[in-house]
């Protein structure tokens, strides 16, 4: 998944106007993975439809929900700084109803209940029936939205143009270091009807670009009683017209078929970028991560992917100073980076998880060494990176507009690559064909030459 970041969520419920009248307000703040920003978006339209308004000011929110993040201990000490900082909102304004919920909720209520008594409620990622606990107008809305599935369904008005759409919960693998199967659980696969139902009524709303989301989203359909699975499933969302791309994450290694391989090439909606984690390099290293693959097999599957697919990018997610790891382990993941030049690494600095495997063990790399493999890592990936944009100056790429920033309309190629245009009027949603003028080392800049009519 893309690394940690704190989400500024200009939200579809800000976005959306409520009821006249209607004084509430509510705060979000969200961390961590898409899928904690899929499952916030289920929580701002719950809140919209019954007339709540968002703000970005907690002092002014009669309801703050924060939704968190335990994957690394960096991640768990910025959601506990959160939490502790409303202690005086609270104080201030008893009255203000405050949630926890997200990954730091699951099996540990009693002790947060301890921990922060100023909080009002907790409740486990998807549970979102809880909410009426603190927002009784949830009991009292109308027939839709207590009809709505126990999964994220965007009820907003303006659910923008890229969105989210979680296809399978949790994770049937125990990665030695990893917490989220403690925290998520096993893997739950959404009905297939239901999500092209889901993404139908996106498209109705505007919705231009859909990312099905999993922790290994390519183990969907393994649990359903047809037999289908992702490559059916993304066959179906690419026929829904109006979708003009879809995307998938996060994938695992070992489930990467050469089915979905192929299908991905021949579905014009389909992006051609892959985020598909490797963790290590080093085949000892991957064995103590129990990650169940090797080195070559995640070669082969990056070979099949680049000869079956022109012009794909492929991502990838790599941990340093896991327990043990020798300089000549590491040398070997740097080997594996610099063979196959990955579009973009999502570095991380092991950290230890209380409950997983891994954390029984010494955390014996120092965190000077982390820190140094981390630096090498990203140094690799920044001379990579500058040497893929400044070989695209020059060429026309289409791309879809999706917001904004610092004075430029931004947008994304299909390769999932960062482009930035300078142009008056409202490009939001409109799919453009832009020239690339200049590289940087994270993004390209460029002109439009022309808009692209959506189907
Ligand atoms: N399911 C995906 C996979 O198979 O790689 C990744 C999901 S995981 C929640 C997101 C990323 O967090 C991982 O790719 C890994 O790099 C990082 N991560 C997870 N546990 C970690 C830990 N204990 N220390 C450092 N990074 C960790
Ligand atoms: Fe964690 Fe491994 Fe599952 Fe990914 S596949 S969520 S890293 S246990």
């Amino acid at each position: 998944m893309e690394p940690l970041h704190l989400i500024p969520r200009v939200t579809r419920a800000a976005a959306g106007s409520s009821p006249a009248g209607a004084e509430k307000r509510y705060c979000i703040w969200t961390i961590g993975c898409q899928m904690n920003e899929a499952e916030s978006s289920k929580v701002e339209a719950m809140l919209s439809q019954v007339g709540y308004r968002r703000t970005e000011t907690e002092d002014e929110a009669d309801v703050i929900v924060l939704n968190s993040c335990v994957v690394r201990q960096a991640a768990e000490d910025k959601v506990v700084g959160k939490i502790g900082s409303l202690a005086r909102v609270k104080r201030l304004k008893p009255d203000v109803r405050i949630a926890l919920t997200g990954c730091m909720v699951t099996g540990q209520e009693t002790k947060l209940r301890e921990r922060f008594p100023y909080v009002d409620l907790f409740f486990e990622p998807s549970d979102f029936d809880r909410l009426v606990e603190i927002v009784p107008e949830l009991a009292e809305a109308d027939a839709d939205l207590a009809e709505l599935p126990h999964y994220y369904e965007p009820v907003s008005t303006n659910p923008g143009v890229a969105a989210f759409v979680p296809i399978i919960y949790g994770c049937n693998f125990l990665c030695s270091y990893c917490i989220v199967p403690y925290r998520r659980g096993k893997e739950i696969s959404r009905p297939f009807d239901e999500i092209v139902a889901e993404v139908e009524r996106l498209a109705l709303q505007g919705v231009r670009e859909v990312t099905l989301l999993g922790q290994t989203v390519n183990a969907y359909g393994h649990d359903l009683p047809d037999g289908r699975d992702l490559a059916d499933l993304l066959t179906a969302v690419d026929a829904v017209p109006g979708i003009e791309r879809l995307r998938f994450l996060t994938s695992h290694p070992k489930y990467f078929s050469d089915k979905l391989i192929e299908t991905i090439a021949v579905l014009p909606s389909v992006c051609e970028h892959v985020n598909l984690p490797v963790q290590a390099g080093d085949d000892e290293v991957l064995r103590r991560m129990r990650r169940t693959y090797t080195a070559d097999h995640y070669r082969d599957r990056i070979e099949k992917i680049r000869s079956t697919i022109p012009g794909v990018t492929v991502s990838t997610d790599i941990i340093v100073g896991f327990p043990g790891e020798t300089d000549e382990q590491f040398d070997n993941t740097m080997r594996l980076l610099e063979e196959i030049e990955f579009d973009k690494v999502h570095v991380a600095m092991y950290s230890p998880r209380p409950g997983t495997l891994s954390a029984r063990w010494e955390d014996d790399i120092p965190h000077a060494v982390k820190h140094a493999r981390h630096t090498r890592v990203e140094k690799l990936m920044e001379r990579v990176s500058a040497a893929h944009y400044a070989a695209m100056v020059g060429e026309t790429r289409e791309i879809l507009v999706d917001g904004f920033a610092k004075g430029r309309w931004r947008g994304r190629t299909r390769g999932n690559q960062l482009v930035f245009f300078d142009a008056s009027g409202d490009w939001l949603g409109q799919m453009v064909e832009v020239r690339i003028t200049t590289a940087s080392t994270w993004y390209l800049l460029g002109e439009p030459v022309s808009v692209l009519a959506i189907a």
